[in-house]
């Protein structure tokens, strides 16, 4: 689970990491009301879990009252990548002398965390990687080791950080890589991490991916999932216990396992058409589950035709059949249906379906039939 910058920051207060002063807003009076707390000059940030936002004119400082009506009005309700603002986050500003890059994650290979310091922060780390690749300093971890001040002060000064933030930057590092490992992160990032003009360092940025396999031993992670912005047929589907994946195409597709899913993806796409979505409907299926997952697709208005591709092991092909049967009759299902079933049980699950067969409900013999079925309907 992604945090927003403002749940990062609060995660890293936790474990004594410096950050700036400030709070959310909703709406521009909650913004001034902050700034007015912090104190000015405010910068006032889009809450989105996208990056870049400073680019996408979602980062803004505001030195008055004028300021923050202008700024916090324009970025709340604008559009990053696809993800629209509703709250912001407005801290005092900050002066900055210099921009580091800090993260930890897992380094799966070498079976170590890994961290990755340098001196040239506040861009895309992605982009320092391709373009100068020396100037990231990758320390791998023992886990069963951990880290210490003494090796996180050689660390930041291979990386080349500025004497004046050496000492507190290998404090702040400690404490990061405390908080990603205790604190059940998958990633720990901060970009940039800044030394001020008063010699002082602390996180201006704040990235932070958890752990949901450790979720059991984070009762607090509640409110962040409260928060997460999810799409809801997502929602509908996750409380439904299937895995959907919103895409932006037209053709809906159920499969069974993840495998035949993605597999189902390249075919749509091959044969000229593009997926609505994904979901998998998972092994051992049965007719509630291929009834829940057309329910979920059928509420996507993009949705112009639904391809179902079961290939039964575990599932049964005639559990599927009753599925699709159920979910017809307890909702109006908008779409067509292409459905190649193959299997476990297929001659009875297509004995099923036989009788309710009609140009909206068809089968085909072959995944590459449907397919083309399918995309023919979606292209209509
Ligand atoms: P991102 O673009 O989504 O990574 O958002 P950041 O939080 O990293 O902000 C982008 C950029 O805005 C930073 O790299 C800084 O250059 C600038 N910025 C953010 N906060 C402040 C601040 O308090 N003072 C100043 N002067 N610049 C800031
Ligand atoms: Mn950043």
């Amino acid at each position: 689970m992604d945090l927003f910058e403002y749940q990062g920051k609060q995660y890293f207060s936790r474990f004594g990491i410096a950050v700036s002063p400030g709070g959310v807003a909703d709406t521009v009076e909650e913004a001034l009301s902050v700034a007015a707390r912090v104190g000015f000059p405010v910068v006032i940030k889009a809450q989105v879990k996208v990056g870049g936002r400073g680019k996408a004119g979602g980062v803004k400082l505001a030195d008055s009252e004028d300021e923050v009506r202008t700024h916090a009005g324009a970025i709340l309700g604008l559009d990053i990548k696809g993800h629209v603002v509703k709250r912001l986050w407005v801290e005092h500003a900050s002066d900055i002398a210099q921009e580091y890059y800090a993260s930890f994650t897992l380094d799966r290979p070498n079976k170590v965390h890994l961290g990755m310091l340098s001196a040239q922060g506040g861009v895309e780390i992605e982009v320092v990687a391709e373009e100068n690749p020396d100037a990231i300093a990758m320390l791998q971890i023992d886990p069963l080791v951990g880290l210490d001040v003494a090796t996180a002060r050689r660390w930041v000064a291979e990386a080349g950080l500025d004497e004046a933030a050496r000492a507190q930057a290998a404090e702040l590092l400690v404490k990061l890589y405390t908080c990603y490992v205790e604190g059940d992160c998958d990633l720990a990032e901060v970009n940039p991490l800044i030394l001020t003009p008063e010699g002082k360092v602390h996180a201006l940025d704040a990235k932070v991916t958890l752990d949901e396999n450790a979720s059991f031993r984070h009762p607090e992670w509640e409110e962040y999932r409260a928060t997460e912005t999810e799409d809801p047929r997502e929602k509908m589907a996750k409380e439904k216990g299937l895995n959907y994946i919103g895409l932006d195409g037209t053709v809906g597709i159920i499969a069974n396992g993840a495998g035949l899913a993605m597999s189902t993806l390249d075919v749509v796409n091959q044969v000229g058409g593009s997926a609505a979505n994904f979901l998998d409907i998972g092994g051992g299926a049965n007719a509630d589950v291929m009834a829940a997952a057309l329910e979920v697709i059928n509420t996507d208005p993009k949705v112009k035709v639904i391809f179902v591709n079961i290939f039964g092991g575990i599932t049964r092909v005639d559990e599927v059949a009753k599925g699709v049967i159920e979910a017809l009759g307890r909702v109006s299902i908008t779409s067509p249906i292409v459905l190649r079933l193959d299997g476990t049980n297929a001659v009875e699950g297509r004995a099923i379906l036989a009788p309710h067969l009609n140009d909206r409900l068809l089968t085909e013999p072959t995944m590459l039939d449907a397919a083309r079925r399918a995309v023919a309907f979606a292209n209509q």
